[in-house]
């Protein structure tokens, strides 16, 4: 049994503080997460508590994190659960679905990161890692002992003090931005733009190397001009943050057709003219790394094929290199606000 935090007794039931979904669990529930449930004596566990549903050595690519340690591998896991129901869920088994999954300990997975050859961390994926959140907190302090990152790869939808925490021990985030309509979270996802948009701010403030990726789906979220605005938002944050602008195909509850690969070039192409690091994703297309200031290739990509192309921490024509890795371990992006 594993206790949660974020929680509080009400006289109507347990109200869980954790996300801004603040369910309400009577005895024997569980949340809309499935991960988060209420005991008979009035205390919430964490049922998914090291429980491993997904593991997988992948690219740091894959995430994608494309200015993490490029070219690296990194040990992923993943439980069940989530806080959003996005109908394009591309994960909808293991997220939508209770699984039993096998026992990993904060400490055994330390010392399972380690024995991987080259691996420069764990990344909590697959599933929605926020909700994971007492086994995060438990395990990066560890991992960050024994030289290892934290990443996770979050849909950024967590109340404000929870997020604050997870901020302190994670190293990288890719943080989903779904649209820049409300309507849209609400309708579609199930949650909030404000509070994701909140979130990704707090996490390039407090530190966190930050990487956004957007999914383009066909008919629901592919007008240009609001994709327009996600960008000047962001831009206006940093115009140094990754974005990731990927090809959707159809999952879960959406049929809609695959992302037409001209919508995504469009998009590229209309992110490129405010961020300096736009990269298209499960499309066949570029995704090299170009100095923002020369234009000379810094990392050539052919699917997870990496070649590394510089040394150091600046390019040969002294433009600061955007990457964390052996010779810059903690970057932090620069905020334009
Ligand atoms: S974390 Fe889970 S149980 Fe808690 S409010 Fe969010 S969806 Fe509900």
């Amino acid at each position: 049994m594993n206790k949660a935090r974020f929680y509080e007794q009400t006289d109507n039931g347990l109200l869980c503080l954790l996300c801004p979904n603040h369910c309400l669990l009577q005895p024997g529930k569980t949340g809309r997460c499935l991960s988060r449930g209420a005991t008979e004596d009035g205390s919430m566990q964490l049922h998914s508590y090291s429980r491993i549903v997904a593991a997988n050595v992948d690219p740091i690519e894959k995430k994608p994190l494309y200015h993490v340690f490029p070219g690296r591998p990194i040990y992923s896991i993943g439980s069940y659960g989530c806080n959003f129901r996005c109908r394009f869920c591309q994960n909808a088994d293991i997220s939508q679905h209770k699984h039993v999954g096998s026992e990993l300990t904060p400490k055994q997975l330390v010392a399972e990161a380690k024995s991987i050859k080259d691996n420069i961390g764990v990344a909590f994926t697959y599933n929605e890692p926020g909700i994971w959140f007492e086994y995060i907190c438990d395990s990066a302090p560890l991992l960050r002992q024994a030289g290892l990152l934290t990443v996770m790869v979050t849909n950024g939808y967590l109340n404000p003090e929870p997020w604050a925490e997870l901020c302190r021990h994670v190293d990288a985030m890719n943080i989903d931005l779904k649209s820049f309509n409300a309507d849209f979270y609400k309708n579609i996802c199930g949650g909030q733009l404000e509070t994701v948009k909140n979130n990704i701010v707090a996490a390039v403030k407090a530190g966190v190397h930050v990487e956004v990726t957007h999914l383009v789906v066909t008919a629901l979220n592919d007008d240009i001009g609001e994709f327009s605005t996600l960008v000047d938002w962001l831009a206006n944050l940093s115009d140094r943050i990754p974005l990731h602008i990927s090809r959707y195909f159809p999952r879960h509850l959406e049929s809609a057709p695959p992302t037409k690969p001209a919508l995504i070039a469009k998009f590229v192409e209309v992110a490129g003219k405010k961020l300096k690091f736009v990269y298209p994703g499960n499309i066949s297309a570029s995704q090299d790394t170009l100095c923002p200031a020369c234009k000379s290739v810094l990392i050539k990509r052919n699917a997870y094929n990496v070649l590394v192309n510089y040394r150091g921490t600046t390019c040969q024509c002294g433009e600061k290199l955007p990457f964390i890795d052996e010779y810059n371990p903690r970057l932090k992006i620069e905020r334009n606000t």
